[in-house]
Parts: structure tokens; C-alpha cells; sequence
């Protein structure tokens, strides 16, 4: 194990909250990339591009670059990352926690350690950051809750948050907060892997997407006869 289980949720939480307002993807230029793919392969990841963007179109033909804008939004994002036990989000819930999203991105952008400590430190100083032991079933075991059992949810987010970075400084694993390398995409990435190999986010198929783009890129190259 890397990091505490609830660190390593907590860094998770934090990703996948930062990338619920993202741009769109299909924006800007495909980068290459050198990795080989056979055309069966590929014409299967096109097919599922293709579906995967019909089903997820928002009505109107407006960008799908915020996915979390209204109370029930933020509850299903919560169910789905077991944030338990909670009381159901408020709209007051809703604002704060959109207002927390670019005070974490912020963590992902910052110049160098000093920026980084003190994005980290104004993200625990405001959230009321005050850490408790605590095992309360659930399989969880002990582990750190970091604000009181009342503590509004942004502060909850915001404080779990702070301590997970406050980890990854410590240890100096700051290198895993990367951007998404799929040079189209604005989503951030937490890697969790062994060998720190991770490079693209779990937001936009940008992996797939980026094996697409460099098998066309050789195909076209080809010459239109053979020799
Ligand atoms: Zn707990
Ligand atoms: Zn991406």
C-alpha cells in the first residue's frame, strides 16, 4: 500500500472533484504518441468514442465541461465516492463545494513546494481542519476523520483534501499530482501506480484517444500505392 486507505481516497476524491468542471475534450490538438495498435483494435476504440459521445451529449449541443450543477448532481458524486455517513447536500453545499474546486486545482498548478505548501495550508486552516481518530464500522478500521461530525461538506471535502496533500509533501510523492497527458484535456490526475507510469485521466477516454490519434497519424502517412 502507498498511502493510507483513506489518503489515498481522499486524493482520489479530490481528483475526480477538480475534473467535474473540465474542457471540453474534442478542443484543440491531438499529440502523437509512438505506441503501436493494430487497425482491428483501433476501429473498436473509434466505435467507442463515438458512442460513448453520443450517450454522454448534453442536450442543445452545449460543452459537457461541468458535470456538477445542481444538488442531485453533487449527491450522486458523493454516493458514488461512499462519502458516508453524510447528510443529504444542500444548495448552500452545492456552492461551497463548486468553490472549493479551483482552490484544488490550484494544488495541481502550483509553481513549486513553497506554492504547494500554502495552497495546502489555506485549504486546511479554512476548512476548520481539526483531526480526530476514529473507527465507526464500515471496514474502514481506524482512520482520521479531520473535522467535527457537523462540519458544513465543503470544509469535510476540503480538510480530507488538505490532509492528503499534506501526506504527499511529507513523503515527497508530489510528482504523482500530474496533469492528464493527452494534450486536448484539462483534467487533472492522481497516480496511484507503483512505478508512477500513469498518464492520462479517467475523464475522457484520453488514453484510447491518443492511440487513435497516432495510429491515423501512421496510416495516412503510408503511401497511397505500394512500392
Ligand atoms: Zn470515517
Ligand atoms: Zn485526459
Amino acid at each position: 500500500m502507498l498511502f493510507a486507505h483513506d489518503t489515498t481516497a481522499a486524493l482520489t476524491l479530490a481528483t475526480d472533484l477538480v475534473n467535474t468542471a473540465r474542457v471540453d475534450p474534442a478542443a484543440g490538438q491531438a499529440r502523437l504518441d509512438t505506441a503501436p495498435v493494430d487497425k482491428a483494435w483501433a476501429e473498436t476504440a473509434l466505435a467507442n468514442i463515438a458512442r460513448d459521445r453520443a450517450a454522454t451529449a448534453p442536450v442543445g449541443g452545449a460543452r459537457a465541461d461541468d458535470t456538477l450543477t445542481s444538488v442531485a448532481a453533487l449527491d450522486v458524486f458523493l454516493d458514488q465516492r461512499h462519502i458516508t455517513p453524510r447528510r443529504p447536500a444542500t444548495p448552500a453545499d452545492l456552492s461551497a463545494v463548486r468553490a472549493l474546486r479551483p482552490r484544488l486545482r490550484a494544488v495541481w498548478q502550483a509553481s513549486g513546494p513553497e506554492e504547494l505548501a500554502a495552497v495546502v495550508n489555506r485549504l486546511l486552516r479554512d476548512s476548520g481542519a481539526r483531526p480526530w481518530l476514529v473507527d465507526h464500522g464500515g471496514g474502514w478500521g481506524w482512520h482520521l476523520h479531520v473535522t467535527e461530525p457537523s462540519a458544513p461538506l465543503a470544509h469535510r471535502i476540503g480538510a480530507q483534501a488538505g490532509f492528503a496533500f499534506a501526506d504527499l509533501v511529507r513523503l515527497g510523492e508530489t510528482e504523482r499530482l500530474r496533469p492528464c497527458d493527452a494534450p486536448d484535456c484539462a483534467a487533472v490526475l492522481i497516480d496511484l501506480s507503483r512505478n508512477r507510469s500513469r498518464r492520462y485521466c479517467d475523464t475522457g477516454n484520453c488514453g484510447n484517444r491518443q492511440h487513435v490519434a497516432a495510429y491515423r497519424a501512421r496510416h495516412t502517412a503510408l503511401p497511397a500505392t505500394p512500392p
